[in-house]
């Protein structure tokens, strides 16, 4: 395991070498997300409930968020999601770690929302799980991979109201015994209406964990 990460260090040296990485914003070298660009971003330092008004037994759920989804964090959600630039999982881990610690969480394991192993294999990889890695090493709290899965495709939530969204990743989770006693945070990539989060929560709660909140690295404004 250390010989792996002392690989994977190198690599990525090597890598950056090879591939030096650029600003997402505006092309400057030597970084994915520089100081200039981040200081037009929309930091978030308070907390969003969700959860309230739906139906079921929904728990409220304090989703904490490094910021709003737009400009350079949006493209940053993108390119980590949808153009394989696995690599930003760690700058945007190390904003997550900032945002844990102002928001004082402590837990004893980060849970990652699954993707649908079809979209997964398709994928390739996890975006969530790639940030839940890099988290985990920035605050010295297990990420635990595969304590939750996703049972049932569900299609995009795009273009669906809260309460559809609900509806659509109701039940779609199912977390394992392993969770039972633990204190966990879930975390995403981006949350929206928080359905998926809240959904995930429930998995967490049935298994008997606790959720003591969620983390996303930003925060969309819902479709009206
Ligand atoms: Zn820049």
């Amino acid at each position: 395991m250390q010989a792996g990460r002392a690989i994977g260090r190198w690599l990525g040296r090597v890598l950056d070498l090879v591939f030096p990485p650029r600003c997402l914003g505006c092309g400057a070298w030597g970084v994915y997300l520089c100081p200039d660009c981040l200081s037009d971003a929309h930091f978030l330092a308070t907390p969003k409930t969700v959860g309230w008004g739906f139906r079921g037994e929904a728990l409220p759920l304090t989703v904490w968020s490094v910021g709003l989804h737009q400009g350079i964090l949006r493209e940053a959600v993108h390119q980590l999601k949808y153009e394989g630039l696995r690599a930003l999982a760690q700058p945007m881990a190390a904003m997550l770690a900032s945002t844990w610690r102002q928001a004082g969480l402590s837990a004893s394991g980060i849970v990652p929302v699954p993707l649908h192993s079809s979209r997964q294999r398709s994928r390739g990889y996890n975006q969530s799980t790639l940030l839940a890695r890099a988290l985990a090493a920035e605050v010295g709290v297990p990420a635990v991979e595969g304590g939750v899965i996703r049972v049932r495709a569900t299609p995009p939530q795009v273009g669906l109201s809260a309460r559809e969204r609900l509806a659509n990743v109701e039940g779609a989770f199912q977390a394992a015994n392993c969770l039972q006693g633990m204190r966990l945070i879930v975390l995403d990539d981006v949350c929206t209406s928080g359905a998926t989060l809240v959904a995930c929560a429930q998995a967490v709660s049935q298994a008997g964990g606790e959720v003591v909140a969620a983390m996303t690295f930003t925060r969309a404004e819902e479709p009206g």
